[in-house]
């Protein structure tokens, strides 16, 4: 061969090889070396991870293998990207300036749920739609809000809905479905929701079962504030009982001290109507505090009845306002008292970070008309110590548990959640393995959700990656400061491409819209 023809041959294979189709690497991705948990509740394996394009192609012992990039996960937990079942980024992942949704992808979640508590868009494809075009970082799926289409049709009053209002709702719910909601959520503590009775939820319910997909609910009551908590649950069964459908509880607590230690009751209740054939599930997070507002802790919902101008007029209505108060301060009671309520978001700078009795005893007022002051001013976010850690843990323990943020501004659990429950569950505290700890985190929440191909590290699913420091995993944001990142998650792969690469955010955006 001449030396000219040698040249030829060589800059074909250059060019070949830039194309990568002579030498094809054998991977887009190789993750090697790392302590692999797959989500399924095994205990961890040393396996390397291959992935080809969006998908994972190999687990087993790569060596002689080859691919574009190689990340050295030795002393590192590769486990699937965790999927948070309840959400509030609807707002985050619509606007393109925070729709990387860094909150999430910090925490090694992979797949956020949004339209929860009965909240949500009426037109779910069109906001479906809307995700896919503009990119998000994380996938993201939506239930259709049962208090938003009740809301579209009979507005915030309290009265029975008629037959054709029904019809109307069961519409809006069947246009929902085949838009590509997972499912219909409820938030029966909420008004307009907690004016629906039990048969008109079941009445719309039916039409997402009809379509394959769940029901998801912030029960009625999870305290002692109108029917009590395990009334509650009970509702929540003959709900999954009469529809056949998947009923799943969000964010399950005994709140509040008329309830503590009835976790035990509540599953047992769950565990006999699982016996019995009924599909029911739960979702928690790992804190003590809840996160809600002002109106919604403490404001009784006929209150509320017509809207916030009709609830207005009733707060400065003398023959309506002693009856208001005096049932504001038994709510405030059942949450454990002005000093367990901490302002965490507010127009007014001066009273975040203070309790409801700090603010009150400020103004030389009683908590309550300090709180009457506060919902005239346009409400505050507020998180509420009305928890016990032994009913977090008692829940925590059972397999159709699974972990959910519930994350809102103001609250710390939206930054932190999973890297908490690692750290002082896990970790720290050992009330839960780490397998056990993964699934809850992973393939029981996609099962239950009905997600195609996630939750698993298992060749043909989705590249749906977390990769983290089980040293270092931690949440930093706390109720003060609670919009603060967590730190331990080294490298996140979203449908194969990396959203974190060595504990940095990257800027591709490689979340999906999924539908059931
Ligand atoms: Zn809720």
């Amino acid at each position: 061969m001449s030396f000219r023809k040698l040249l030829a041959v060589l800059a074909v294979i250059g060019v070949l090889s830039a194309h990568s189709s002579v030498f094809a690497q054998d991977f887009d991705l190789l993750i090697r070396h790392g302590s692999v948990i797959d989500g399924s509740g095994s205990a961890a394996q040393n396996l390397d991870v291959g992935i080809s394009g969006d998908r994972i192609a190999f687990l087993g012992d790569a060596t002689g293998k080859t691919a574009k990039r190689q990340i050295d996960a030795r002393g590192l937990i590769v486990a699937p990207g965790f999927i948070d079942p309840h959400t509030h980024t609807l707002e985050d992942l619509s606007n393109p300036a925070t729709s990387r949704n860094d909150a999430y992808l910090t925490q090694g979640v992979t797949t956020v749920v949004t339209g929860n508590d009965g909240s949500s868009p009426i037109d779910i494809g069109a906001t479906l739609a809307q995700w896919k075009k503009q990119g998000i970082g994380t996938n993201a799926a939506l239930f259709i809000g049962q208090g938003s289409v009740r809301r579209a049709v009979m507005g915030m009053s309290d009265s029975t809905p008629t037959p054709q209002q029904i019809k109307q709702m069961q519409d809006l719910v069947a246009r929902a479905m085949e838009g590509g909601a997972i499912g219909i959520s409820t938030g029966l503590y909420y008004a307009p929701g907690s004016y629906s009775s039990t048969e008109e939820v079941i009445a719309l319910t039916k039409i997402a079962a009809e379509h394959g997909g769940i029901y998801d609910t912030h029960m009625r009551d999870e305290s002692s504030y109108t029917i009590g908590l395990l009334a509650s649950v009970q509702e929540t069964i003959r709900i999954g009982r009469e529809t056949g459908i998947l009923v799943n509880i969000s964010h399950i607590k005994a709140l509040g001290k008329d309830v503590w230690g009835k976790s035990t009751d509540v599953i047992a209740m769950i565990d006999a109507a699982r016996a019995s054939g009924v599909k029911i599930t739960a979702n928690q997070y790992p804190y003590t505090a809840s996160g809600t507002s002002v109106v919604a802790a403490l404001v009784p919902r006929w209150a509320e009845a017509d809207g916030k101008d009709a609830m207005l007029k009733r707060i400065d209505n003398s023959s309506i306002r002693p009856r208001l108060v005096a049932e504001m301060a038994r709510n405030l009671e059942r949450r454990g008292g002005a000093a367990a309520m901490l302002i965490c978001s507010s127009q007014d700078k001066q009273i975040v970070g203070k309790t409801l009795e700090q603010i009150a005893q400020q103004r030389k007022e009683s908590p309550i008309d300090a709180a009457l002051e506060i919902v005239k001013a346009g409400d505050a976010g507020v998180a509420s110590f009305n928890m016990q850690e032994s009913d977090i843990e008692n829940f925590m323990r059972q397999d159709w548990v699974m972990t959910g943020s519930d994350g809102s501004p103001g609250h710390p659990r939206k930054y932190g959640t999973f890297p908490m429950k690692l750290r002082k569950y896990v970790f720290d505290e050992h009330i839960i393995s780490l397998p056990f700890a993964i699934r809850s985190s992973t393939s029981l929440t996609a099962q239950t959700l009905g997600l195609k191909d996630r939750g698993l590290l298992k060749t043909g699913y989705f590249a749906d990656i977390v990769v983290f420091d089980p040293r270092t995993i931690n949440q930093r944001a706390t109720y003060v400061d609670p919009a603060v990142l967590s730190t331990g998650v080294r490298y996140l792969a979203v449908n194969g491409k990396l959203a974190v690469d060595g504990g940095e955010l990257t800027s591709v955006l490689p979340g999906r819209p999924l539908t059931h």
